[in-house]
């Protein structure tokens, strides 16, 4: 299946850069003198060698000679052949030599007797022609320069003169017609940005109440899930002047331009106040200053510098808000994200189930839907596709079911699309099959289930099979509060948790997979540190076999390690061993005990995708009841 044509978001490129045809003539012309320079003025013609020719005239063979300099052109009455060794001979009537350079004195003589006619021409000016060659290089730079002031111009602006403008977009208040309803789930963004808008709307309210509204928010996610959409919905709802920019619009090849035109984009807004400012793809500008190979980036780093001190310039009551977008937090500046900037933060994360299929409403609406399309099943089956990835779909199987000539869309089609679309994703690593994803569930069950049990573990927050960049799944516990020191009995606990879901797959699918392998590196490093550097194996008590400093030098901690024998270092192993191996039989044990309760949870999450830790104690309790 050919699925190279899918692309997300169309990229918009300006309309006018290619279709200008002004700025097509420089390069058309040079190109035509190259042309013109390249092919030989003598294409037709054969060269002969000059006692050849001079046979002809002998054999009254030439009807018309021209001589230019020293250069014989002429044309036979009848065809002479010429031969070329390794292929066939030539048949020429066409033909050129050159006069030897000490002269032919009986040439003309000749000529007459035969009665050939002859012309002659100037030759051409060598001067001319050095000319042309030395200034085509110039004319080559000349017409680059002129194309590349062109595509200045082309860009929106006055040519070379306007770089340091703000390359802004504004939205007037009537322009932007997206709302909230246009943008489904992500509830707690929306309901953050919702006051946002109100305070825009009113600003007095709020401050009345003595209120402040947050100066820089920053949307955080993966592509594709909404974060430039709620950006919009915000300005459609709020009905302020909304500038709109790309990080990388302030970059330009000029040094000190984007500091500029930061600048001026916030005085932009200010005049317009209340007015909102949205920058996507901040990452553009915003990366960690100081990092990465090959040295810093002045520009860039002067542009964000310039942001900042925007940022920090603003007065609270100048009603102006910035937003800002990206789909790379991690490696954002952290200067970014301190308090007075962007310190509010939305996290955008990727559809659940609920809202997947309230996104494919969203984008059916428009759509003529067969009676045998069942959009719950179709958000089902698609797990980790972003609110893009769903509206690609649902146009890739309207395209397939127009191809087909159909009138309406079928289950065929989606599915067809939604392979399609699968396929593209895979490649991001993003998307599982629904045996994986059934896998996935049952593994995170099994954290939760033991995570819930024992007794000394933190409570369970949330459990989820959205697949992150990092992992496909995952079970948060967040300690009641904060501790300091931990007691044994906690660290046993927490290893077992680690060990569910391993056990899990076992227990069900008898098998094992890759995707425990974070979580028994993890408790590896656990039980290590526990023999090792706490005394907490039963072997080990009164030592700290090896306990490893945790310094920088690794050639530190290669001479700390020889301080213990061969054979403690062998025990310690097996005392790690062992410290897991219980682990794992007590979160077996658990497990067997709550089987018919790890089905539940892990067909519920399989559905819902997400699970709170109420819920997940509320199905404890319930089979705990239920078989008592
Ligand atoms: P991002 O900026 O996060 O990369 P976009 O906002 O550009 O993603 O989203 C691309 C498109 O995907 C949107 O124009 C919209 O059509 C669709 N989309 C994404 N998420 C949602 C959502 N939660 N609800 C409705 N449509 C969505
Ligand atoms: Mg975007
Ligand atoms: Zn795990």
């Amino acid at each position: 299946m050919n699925d190279k044509q899918q692309n997300p978001q169309p990229q918009q490129q300006p309309a006018n850069k290619l279709q200008n045809p002004r700025s097509w003539i420089v390069p058309i012309l040079l190109l035509l003198l190259f042309i013109w320079m390249l092919v030989p003025s003598n294409w037709n013609r054969t060269q002969i060698s000059y006692s050849n020719f001079r046979a002809h005239v002998e054999a009254d063979n030439v009807a018309r000679v021209t001589v230019q300099g020293d250069q014989i052109t002429g044309v036979l009455k009848s065809p002479g052949t010429k031969k070329v060794e390794g292929s066939d001979d030539v048949q020429y009537t066409e033909f050129e030599t050159y006069l030897p350079s000490f002269g032919d004195e009986e040439l003309m003589s000749l000529l007459e007797s035969k009665n050939v006619m002859v012309n002659t021409e100037p030759t051409r000016d060598p001067w001319l022609w050095y000319g042309i060659i030395s200034f085509l290089p110039l004319l080559i730079i000349l017409g680059l320069v002129y194309a590349q002031t062109r595509r200045f111009q082309s860009q929106g602006g006055g040519g070379i003169f306007s770089v340091g403008k703000s390359q802004a977009r504004m939205y007037d208040r009537s322009e932007v017609e997206t709302t909230f309803d246009e943008v489904a789930g992500s509830e707690a963004g929306k309901q953050e940005l919702k006051e946002v808008v109100s305070f825009l709307k009113d600003p007095e309210r709020i401050r009345d109440m003595g209120g402040e509204i947050p100066k820089g928010i920053l949307l955080a996610g993966p592509p594709g899930t909404g974060k430039t959409l709620l950006a919009r919905a915000v300005a459609g709802e709020a009905e302020v002047p909304f500038f709109s920019i790309t990080g990388s619009d302030f970059l330009e090849m000029f040094v000190g331009v984007g500091a500029k035109r930061v600048r001026n984009l916030f005085q932009d807004a200010k005049k317009e106040a209340p007015s909102i400012i949205f920058i996507d793809e901040m990452d553009a500008i915003a990366r960690r200053r100081g990092a990465g190979l090959g040295g810093g980036h002045d520009e860039r780093e002067q542009t964000l510098n310039q942001l900042l001190s925007e940022l920090d310039g603003f007065e609270p009551n100048e009603n102006v808000v910035v937003m800002t977008a990206t789909n790379r937090p991690d490696i954002l500046d952290p200067a970014i994200s301190r308090p007075g900037r962007f310190d509010r933060k939305i996290t955008v994360d990727l559809p659940t189930t609920a809202d997947r299929e309230q996104i494919l409403e969203i984008y059916v609406r428009n759509k003529k839907l067969g009676e045998d399309v069942d959009l719950k099943a179709l958000a089902r089956g698609t797990p980790g596709f972003s609110g893009a990835d769903l509206r690609n779909l649902l146009n890739e199987a309207a395209l397939l079911a127009a191809r087909e000539d159909r009138d309406v869309i079928h289950w065929v089609d989606i599915e067809e699309a939604r392979d399609k679309v699968m396929m593209g994703l895979q490649r991001h690593g993003m998307t599982m099959t629904e045996a994986e994803k059934r896998m996935i569930a049952y593994h995170e069950s099994g954290h939760a289930i033991v995570g819930a049990l024992l007794p000394h573990s933190d409570p369970v927050h949330k459990v989820s099979i959205i697949p992150r960049s990092q992992s496909m799944g995952a079970t948060q516990q967040f300690p009641e509060k904060e501790q300091y020191i931990y007691r044994k009995e906690y660290m046993l606990d927490r290893l077992s948790v680690m060990m569910g879901g391993r056990c899990a797959e076992t227990l069900v699918f008898e098998t094992a997979t890759s995707g425990a392998a974070n979580d028994l590196q993890n408790a590896t490093l656990m039980a290590r540190s526990m023999v090792q550097e706490w005394g907490m194996s039963e072997r080990f008590k009164y030592m700290a076999p090896g306990g490893q400093s945790k310094e920088v030098f690794i050639g530190e901690q290669l001479g700390k390690s020889r301080e213990i024998s061969e054979r403690t270092a062998q025990e310690v192993d097996e005392e790690v061993e062992e410290l897991l191996r219980q682990a794992y039989e007590r979160a077996m044990q658990v497990l067997r005990e709550r089987r018919h309760t790890l089905d539940r949870m892990a067909a519920l999450l399989e559905e819902r995708e997400e699970i709170s830790g109420e819920e997940v104690r509320a199905i404890l309790k319930e089979d705990e009841n239920g078989s008592a």
